[in-house]
């Protein structure tokens, strides 16, 4: 099993309930407490394992107007983690059976190296806590039996009111997330660096093109016209 999340860009429209959710649900999990930093004044910070980024694309032929892309960002439990190979304590670790990175907090000793390894800024150290947590795909949550089937799966996804985010099997190619990147061109974050992402984004789709006519050249105004005049006069 290769479990991941398909991002679809064209439908995220920011709202941050996956961050939200997200911070929720961990820190009453299996890495919680979350450190919050002055969470009510005006610079809030603390660790939060999904962050939505925002952009502003520049008008062009292929946007006009331009528009605003949400990109939601989390771990992308990638096939060869870097955070792996560099952790010198065997705390990053990579799941056999669904390929889930997770950190064995009892390891870790907060060096940070994963942190500046990942280039995807998956990592968080908790500075309380002194040990570094990160997305775990909600593993707590998708094996619990004791949820109802339609519930075992990432708080993300549960909340996203638009249905942007997707989670399921990669290695199924009749899986959801497996569909879905075949028929929108997914991609993976920087495959150039060769870490090989799981999660898969989903491009923002063209906008579609409307056929419009000059008014003068609409061919059956006249009728139209005439059709209109006879039911008013009725
Ligand atoms: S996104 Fe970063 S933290 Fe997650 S598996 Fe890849 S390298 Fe590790
Ligand atoms: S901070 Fe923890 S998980 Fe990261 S490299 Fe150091 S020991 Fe490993």
């Amino acid at each position: 099993m290769r479990l991941g999340l398909v991002i679809d860009l064209d439908t995220c429209v920011g709202c941050q309930g996956c961050a939200t959710a997200c911070k929720q649900w961990n820190t009453s999990g299996t890495t919680g407490p979350l450190t919050d930093l002055r969470p009510y004044e005006r610079d809030p910070e603390g660790v939060w394992f999904n962050r939505v980024r925002s952009f502003e694309v520049e008008s062009s032929p292929e946007t006009p107007g331009g528009r605003t892309v949400h990109f939601p960002m989390s771990c992308m439990h990638c096939e060869d983690a870097a955070c792996v190979t560099v952790c010198p304590t065997g705390a990053s670790y990579k799941r056999e059976e669904d390929g889930i990175v997770l950190v064995d907090q009892d390891k870790c000793m907060g060096c940070n190296l994963c942190a500046w390894a990942c280039p995807y800024g998956a990592r968080e150290l908790d500075s309380e806590a002194g040990v570094m947590k990160k997305c775990t795909l909600c593993v707590d949550r998708i094996y619990d039996e004791a949820l109802p089937e339609a519930e075992r799966q990432p708080a993300c996804v549960l909340t996203c009111p638009t249905h942007s985010r997707v989670f399921g099997d990669f290695d199924d190619p009749d899986s959801e997330v497996s569909r879905l990147t075949r028929e929108r061109n997914g991609t993976g974050l920087l495959p150039e660096l060769g870490y090989k992402p799981v999660n898969q984004y989903l491009p923002p789709r063209q906008p579609a093109v409307v056929e419009t006519k000059e008014a003068g050249n609409v061919s059956d105004g006249g009728s139209v016209k005439k059709w209109i005049n006879k039911l008013i006069r009725k």
